[in-house]
């Protein structure tokens, strides 16, 4: 029951989000660890409620391969996901698993009735992922226009950094007049700077030789 945080629906989109932009071929042992532990999590139950208990076989150990291609089943779900919404895409993919099914009366002492899931790591981790991206959290999940990067948004944000807001900041500031004739006077100045440093201070640095129309 303490670890109910690390279950959540939230907690799962933000390890989905790690999970599908992680570079798996840098990892270091211990690294590799630590997401053989996020995984796990990510595929125990949810510790109260109703519905799905799914149990996954072999994270401990799970092979690279495996690994490597759950991430990009996961990734390319994710993706689709997205891109539908941004209605960039109309017809979704059909992902199939295979998972044992049983219903029990109790699931935990006292508590609802359950379905008790099992399968392997890839199964269990889509049937994860599913419940996940059908709550209403899912709604969260952005892609950055600016470099493509897929984040768990806050509030309004709608873009993944900083970084990328003041490079859209100046790119739309670049596009007005203002913005343009201020880009020119500093390529000038840039322009200056460069020859004084080459000629030394004295030199009186002209029209910039492609400015004049000279090019052939
Ligand atoms: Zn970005």
């Amino acid at each position: 029951m303490t670890r109910k945080n690390t279950t959540d629906k939230s907690s799962r989109l933000a390890f989905v989000v790690h999970f599908v932009q992680l570079d798996l071929d840098r990892l270091r042992p211990g690294d590799r660890l630590n997401l053989e532990d996020d995984l796990a999590r990510f595929l125990e139950p949810d510790a109260q409620g109703p519905g799905l208990y799914a149990v996954a076989v072999g994270v401990p150990g799970i092979a690279t391969g495996e690994l490597s291609a759950l991430q990009a089943t996961m990734r390319a779900i994710v993706t689709s996901y997205l891109e539908l919404r941004e209605g960039r895409r109309r017809a979704a993919d059909l992902y199939e698993i295979h998972l044992r099914k049983m219903i029990t009366p109790q699931g935990t002492p006292g508590g609802p009735p359950r379905v008790v899931a099992t399968g392997e790591v890839r199964d269990v981790a889509l049937e994860v992922l599913f419940s996940v991206l059908a709550s209403v959290e899912a709604d969260r999940l952005r892609r950055c226009p600016e470099c493509g990067t897929i984040f768990l948004r806050m509030r309004k944000q709608l873009y993944c950094t900083r970084k990328c807001v003041n490079k859209a900041n100046k790119r739309a500031w670049l596009a007005t007049p203002k913005g343009r004739r201020a880009s020119r006077s500093h390529r000038r100045r840039a322009y200056e700077r460069q020859q004084h440093k080459k000629y030394g201070p004295k030199v009186k640095v002209g029209e910039h030789k492609t400015r004049k129309g000279s090019r052939p």
